[in-house]
């Protein structure tokens, strides 16, 4: 059976949850020592005994649960789940009909009604990642909800919290249905991805920035010699070279994203002759690159949020600017600067004055053309606008 636990909100908190706010902290509770198994139900009260909310405990490094219903006599039960599901597919029909592009996002963590779970579909196969032990201990039921409601070949996952000799029983992530070829190919905007389902945390594509390698491909990279740093599996190198750049030279500390961004290349039909792809820390790169005097007329900034590699640790909060200086000597006048992030703790106006500081300190001028963040599959709840953690500007160096 479940754990139930009915707790009491602290009165300067309560408005907040009662407005939608769907992320719980421990903080907001007058009796949070109640708390103790993950996946226990909490049921919300005021201090008057009304009642607010409910919702699970699960931690997050966001946050310790999310709230799953403001309506007292709504159970959380398979049902609650087959209808979070079917409207979160309703909501992506379009995308669904779309034969251009088979990998997007179907279920976005809170911003679908269940925070700490999201679910991405790749050509038929859905995967399934769960953010807490809290979340993980609805799986039999969110699956059975799954399975009723969806057509599918088959399943995986991915568990992103602290297993801790928890749950390591699964050797695979496969989790149902027909295990996926491996590589599956799928397609974004008439592009190919080569997919990993099962083979470590990544999978090969970050889903959430397909509308900037569309524009990267459609409006920017003609004619360009274009540096992708942080550059992964190269995803914007390929969209790049897709979209006419002269070349395309992909910067990734990680070894394997040598033969993975070869992979995405060729299964592109671009020829790898105008691609370098060199490994080795971006930091010492930038050096290189000042020091042979190359100049690009588009470079690409997407780094981690937090990274360590020998020499550096970098956290896009702290040092973001740095990093741009270090882009903006590279970047030829009137080139283009993609500088990203998927840095949750601060807001795009932040980065848009990370980014003024760094122009500023080099006494160069620049134009912000666009700013993107989430697409719409990446659906973002109303009262949860943090939620939105993409910031990706295209900025002209003048
Ligand atoms: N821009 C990519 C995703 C980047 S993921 C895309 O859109 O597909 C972050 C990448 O940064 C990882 O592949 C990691 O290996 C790389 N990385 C982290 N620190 C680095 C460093 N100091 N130098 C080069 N690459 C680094």
């Amino acid at each position: 059976m479940r754990n139930e636990i009915d707790l009491i909100l602290k009165p300067e908190f309560t408005q907040q949850i009662q407005n939608g706010y769907p992320l719980l902290m421990k903080e907001y509770f007058q009796d949070w020592n109640k708390l103790k198994e993950e996946g226990s139900l909490l049921h919300l009260y005021d201090n008057k005994k009304r009642f607010i909310a409910k919702g699970y405990y699960g931690l997050q490094n966001k946050g310790h649960g999310w709230i799953l219903s403001q309506n007292e006599d709504e159970t959380i039960d398979s049902e609650f789940f087959v209808r979070k599901i079917k409207e979160a597919i309703a909501y992506r029909k379009d995308f669904f009909a779309d034969t251009q592009t088979t990998a997007f996002r179907v279920f976005n963590g809170e911003g679908d009604g269940i925070g700490g779970l999201s679910i991405d579909y790749f050509e038929g196969y859905y995967l399934f990642t769960w953010y807490s032990i809290g979340i993980y201990t609805f799986k039999e039921s969110i699956l059975e909800a799954f399975k009723q409601s969806v057509d599918f070949k088959g399943i995986y996952q991915k568990k992103r919290f602290n297993t801790k000799g928890m749950y390591l029983d699964d050797k695979s992530d496969f989790v149902s249905g027909q295990e996926a070829p491996q590589p599956l190919h799928v397609k974004e905007n008439g592009a190919n991805f080569a997919i990993y389902l099962d083979d470590g945390a990544m999978v090969g594509v970050f889903l959430d920035q397909r509308e900037v390698r569309k524009a990267i491909r459609d409006k920017y990279a003609k004619g360009k010699t274009v540096l992708n740093t942080f550059s992964y599996t190269g995803a914007f190198s390929v969209f790049a070279a897709l979209g006419g750049a002269k070349s395309t030279t992909s910067v990734d500390l990680a070894k394997r994203s040598l033969p993975k961004t070869q992979e995405q290349f060729c299964i592109n039909n671009i020829d790898l002759k105008n691609q370098n792809i060199i490994v080795e820390d971006v930091f010492l790169y930038f050096k290189y690159a000042v020091r042979k005097k190359l100049l690009f007329d588009m470079v690409v900034v997407d780094p981690p949020s937090f990274a360590r590699s020998k020499k550096h640790t970098f956290s896009a909060n702290r040092d973001y600017v740095k990093l741009l200086k270090e882009v903006i000597q590279i970047t030829n006048k009137d080139g283009i600067i993609v500088a990203s992030t998927n840095a949750a703790n601060f807001s795009m106006m932040t980065f848009g004055r990370f980014i003024d500081k760094a122009f500023k300190d080099l006494k160069t001028k620049y134009k912000v053309l666009k700013r993107y963040s989430l697409p719409k599959d990446f659906r973002v709840a109303e009262k949860f606008q943090e939620g939105n953690y993409l910031k990706v500007v295209f900025i002209k160096k003048l």
